[in-house]
């Protein structure tokens, strides 16, 4: 039986240009629906601008125009990019990156709206909502109320000058705003005051919530096994609730919806109608395909037979695991079947950098004329399952793109159509009985190939794929259809020979259409067939269809395009304003508190001796890309030699003289470049370092940390 699929990508922010780091997203996404679509489930794929909040008016302030004007514009930008615009949507011409959405819409549409408020009435309706007064940093120039990353000072560690509110990009530091020595807005540079505001509360803490998103979360059924350990961690062992309730609402100025009953005072968060914005593009797409109420309540009602699924990063997992699953059920809607979250995007194995030309738009990538297709398969053959981060690089993507799309599958028709065309008028013959095995190799490839999409192991797919084009390239090797052609008598095994490999080819564009549906659609013309659905690699195609002439299909990648690419993205490594970061501060005012691992006795925790070390000399390692090699002066425990992969963050002549903590009783460790005597302590996460830790100057090395 069909099933009926509501599916979303997550809402790109409007401040900013679509990157190859975005495209993970949708791609993935994109290659699942298309998949669903061609076993004949019923999809409905939609997605939206998020437009709201303070980084938004802010930038349309400083530009001079509207928040309108300024969405409105990037929405042009993202949907050339994602689709090649909503003329393309329309008409069914894809362009970009062939992102087949069946509806891109906005946030700050009446429908959204809508759903917002009733939402958030029902929520209030079952006391879920509470109200209370907050201090806060307010710019007295402005009268607005600042986000952590609009307030700026100097650090308190290093005494930095212009550093941001949640973090020293000096010394690395973190703190919060209060901390600041004389601090001043970002936007006006006066200095803040504290002020304080009512604010409102989804009130996550309720034992209503609790219990509901502890069944939820930890059925095994709604999101991956690691992200359910994730969440875990964030809810707590059962009756020790560690979930905060949630500040939904935001004060004016700022663009966004008003909160009902509120008189223009209060504003609903960004963050509370970025996932609500799913319901309101479905009830777009609803509105201009002409569904009815009914229709579109089957998909959002509780209880529905129709399945909602959500693709996201990993880092904004709270909002989509916790808040709103909580949310929709206590307001009276249906919740998510899954919640899917991917890793990030590295490039060459390191975070996307200006500097180094990595922080690649998708504009540029496609006005220098590099196929999407391309970046669709490299992307298709990384991606599992899993939370893990998946790497482009570029060396890689150039070759495998060229071996396995052109050298291997595009190959098998090239060497074969020309034949067909020229001495058989284009009409196949039936296929060579020899190839019987590898033919039926194929078509029973069809379940593994479909499962593997299915469960998003999109990398098990095409190696299974490429696996099968190596078996069809070693029969056309074989049979060398370029020497059977010399002789006339050979005419007959000529023509089975190719027809064979035709059918080869076509199961094989089957298998990847999901991926290549451009591509799939040029063969789809050539081979002079319907549009292929999954139940076609049951058939073959028969004795006397006639093929188009062969057209060439795909080129190779040149190494110069890529250069290209690298270029011109690159620059300057004068210091650039914060690439847009506050979207990341105003999501992390109301992340997660951290997850604190299991407790360990005073005695456990004795066991480990951390002392202050200072840091006499440090090197870079010839041929080790992450470390640095430390030389530590620990006072009464003498010198030792350590290798710290901190070298993506600290130059080695900044760490000289420097004091920091030490695991001075670490088993010494054998590493290919020497032997480590111990361990020091940094600070990470999805969000940033190494970080190294400080200690306070009249510490001498030696001293124990407990
Ligand atoms: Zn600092």
């Amino acid at each position: 039986m069909p099933r009926r699929l509501l599916v979303t990508s997550a809402l790109p922010y409007a401040n900013g240009a679509i990157h190859l780091g975005h495209l993970v997203e949708y791609i993935q996404t994109d290659i699942w629906v298309r998949f669903q679509r061609m076993q004949g489930h019923e999809v409905t794929y939609v997605c939206a601008d998020d437009t709201h909040g303070t980084p938004i008016m802010l930038r349309a302030q400083s530009e001079g125009i509207t928040p309108e004007a300024l969405v409105e514009r990037v929405y042009g930008e993202h949907t050339r990019d994602f689709f090649g615009g909503e003329e393309a949507l329309r008409s069914g011409k894809l362009g970009g990156f062939l992102v087949s959405f069946d509806n891109y819409h906005s946030t700050n549409s009446p429908q959204n709206r809508a759903f917002c408020e009733d939402i958030y009435t029902r929520l209030k309706s079952a006391g879920l909502i509470d109200i209370r007064s907050v201090e806060q940093f307010f710019d007295p120039v402005k009268s607005m109320f600042l986000p952590d990353r609009y307030i700026k000072g100097e650090c308190p560690k290093c005494a930095a000058k212009d550093q941001y509110g949640d973090s020293c990009e000096v010394c690395g530091s973190t703190y919060s705003p209060t901390d600041l020595k004389n601090p001043y807005s970002a936007v006006s540079g006066a200095a803040p005051v504290r002020k304080a505001s009512e604010h409102h509360f989804f009130r996550l803490s309720d034992p209503r919530c609790e219990t509901f998103l502890r069944q939820w979360t930890q059925g095994g059924e709604h999101v991956q096994s690691e992200a359910g350990n994730k969440l875990k961690e964030w809810l707590g062992e059962p009756g020790e609730n560690k979930l905060a309730d949630w500040d939904i609402s935001r004060d004016p100025p700022y663009f966004g919806f008003e909160i009902p009953g509120t008189d223009g005072q209060k504003f609903f968060y960004v963050w509370l109608d970025a996932p609500v914005g799913y319901f309101g593009s479905f009830r777009h797409y609803c509105e201009r395909v002409g569904k009815t109420q009914a229709q579109m309540d089957a998909y959002l009602r509780p209880g529905s037979d129709t399945e909602l699924v959500h693709f996201i990063g990993k880092d904004i997992l709270y909002f989509h695991a916790l808040f709103w699953p909580a949310m929709l059920e206590h307001a009276g809607y249906r919740t998510p079947s899954k919640v899917f979250a991917h890793g990030f995007l590295t490039v060459n194995g390191e975070k996307m950098s200006k500097s180094r030309g990595t922080f690649i738009t998708a504009r540029s990538y496609l006005d220098l004329g590099l196929n999407p297709e391309w970046l669709r398969y490299y992307y298709a053959a990384k991606l599992g399952a899993t939370m893990e981060d998946i790497d482009l690089n570029l060396d890689d993507f150039v070759a495998r793109v060229n071996s396995d799309l052109v050298g291997k599958f595009v190959n098998i028709a090239s060497r074969c159509a020309g034949f067909l065309s020229k001495r058989f008028g284009g009409v196949l013959a039936e296929t060579d009985a020899a190839a019987g095995e590898v033919l039926a190799l194929l078509a029973q490839s069809a379940q593994t190939v479909a499962t593997h999409y299915e469960e998003r192991e999109f990398g098990k797919a095409i190696r299974r794929i490429m696996e099968l084009a190596d078996a069809a390239n070693q029969y056309v090797d074989a049979q060398k259809p370029w020497e059977l052609a010399k002789d006339p008598a050979n005419a007959p095994r000529l023509h089975a020979v190719c027809s064979t490999a035709i059918e080869f080819f076509r199961v094989l564009t089957l298998y990847l259409k999901p991926v290549l549906p451009r591509l799939a659609e040029q063969v789809e013309d050539f081979l002079n067939i319907a549009p292929l659905s999954w139940s076609d690699a049951e058939r073959t195609l028969p004795a006397g269809h006639r093929i188009d002439d062969y057209k060439h299909l795909m080129t190779r990648i040149d190494t110069k395009q890529v250069a290209a690419l690298v270029d011109a993205n690159k620059e300057s490594l004068q210091p650039t304003p914060a690439p847009s970061p506050a979207r990341h501060a105003e999501q992390q005012q109301h992340a997660e508190k951290p997850a604190a691992a299991a407790h360990i006795t005073i005695d456990d925790f004795a066991k480990v001796d951390l002392r202050v070390a200072r840091i006499v000399n440090a090197d870079h390692v010839a041929g080790a890309d992450k470390l640095l090699k430390l030389d530590l002066d620990v006072g009464v425990l003498g010198t030792r030699t350590v290798f710290a992969g901190i070298k993506s963050r600290y130059d080695p002549e900044q760490l000289k003289g420097r004091l920091t903590i030490v695991v001075a009783n670490l088993a010494p460790r054998k590493m290919k470049f020497g032997t480590s005597e111990g361990m020091i302590l940094a600070a990470s996460d999805d969000s940033g370092g190494p970080f190294l830790l400080a200690v306070d100057d009249a510490a001498k090395p030696g001293m124990k940390a407990k």
